[in-house]
């Protein structure tokens, strides 16, 4: 932040202010899916916005909401490509020089995994002033939801949130699964579907036994949501039978064996309990 920001949007006596008549970027996360998570200042943001610029986490019952007409689609494109970043970073500075207000509207927290922060240092480097609204993160809702709380005072004391998804041209792992297995702790693992087998693989050779406990929660809190549980052992073949999608999560730790416990009395609106 420079020194001449007041925060404000106002102009202040900084030569770097920026143009009065440049709008504002708003980084919004949406919580992981279900309307009732959005923050009310989501919510009120999104109303005002002149345009929201999103992909497909937030869910369908948040996008739904949204007048097609002032939103505009940066995620998967119809042909499976994706939107490059720099599509994005380019959308966003062009439409806030427009003079519009603009959301750019993520799942979950929006500097989570969800690249907000490339978009902050590229806004920030075109001088376009812009908000961050944390959202609920998927990270720890999508455990939550599913009666899986990440830190326990009997069996974790300390949580990670890692990616499974790495870059493929990267020729290390950055993702240190020993490290991890040896804290003891949860690990939550984010766009962790398709690598299941590789971390499963990685921190059963770190040691963790191969009865630690596992749960994938897909889609939390949306219409369709599905957990699957099982053991670092059974997991990827039970991902397998319950045809588990992203976007999931994969909880891994002795709290995962908290659903269990509490799953009769669990009533979140999107378990099958729920509907008793
Ligand atoms: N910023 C987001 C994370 C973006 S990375 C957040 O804070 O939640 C994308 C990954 O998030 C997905 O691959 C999946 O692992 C996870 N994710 C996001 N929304 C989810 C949901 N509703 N249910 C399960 N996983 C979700």
């Amino acid at each position: 932040m420079t020194e001449a920001d007041d925060g404000d949007g106002s102009v202040g006596d900084g030569a770097d202010e920026g143009d009065p008549d440049v709008g504002v970027v708003h980084l919004v996360g949406s919580g992981p899916g279900d309307p009732d998570l959005l923050t009310v200042r989501a919510a009120r943001l999104i109303d005002e916005a002149d345009v929201v610029l999103h992909d497909k986490l937030p869910g369908p019952q948040i996008l739904g909401r949204i007048p097609e007409a002032k939103r505009e689609d940066v995620g998967k494109r119809a042909g499976g490509e994706w939107t490059p970043q720099e599509y994005t970073n380019r959308r966003l500075v062009e439409l806030a020089e427009e003079g519009l207000t603009v959301v750019r509207l993520k799942g979950g927290d929006p500097f989570v995994f969800g690249r907000g922060g490339e978009e902050a240092e590229h806004l920030a480097e075109r001088g376009v002033p812009f908000e961050v609204v944390p959202g609920v993160t998927s990270a720890i809702a999508g455990p939550a939801v599913a009666g899986i709380p990440v830190t326990h005072r009997d069996h974790a004391s300390a949580v990670s949130f890692v990616t499974g998804h790495e870059d493929p041209t990267k020729e290390e792992s950055a993702v240190e699964w020993e490290a991890l297995a040896a804290t003891g702790g949860t690990i939550v693992v984010l766009m962790g579907v398709g690598k299941l087998p590789d971390y499963v693989a990685e921190l059963r050779g770190a040691g963790l036994d191969a009865d630690t406990p596992v749960a994938l929660v897909e889609r939390a809190t949306w219409p369709d949501m599905h957990v699957a549980t099982g053991t670092l052992e059974t997991i990827v073949d039970v991902r397998d039978e319950a045809g588990i999608e992203p976007p999931a999560i994969t909880v891994i730790g002795e709290v995962a064996a908290t659903r269990e416990r509490v799953l009769g009395f669990l009533r979140n609106a999107t378990t099958p309990e729920a509907e008793r």
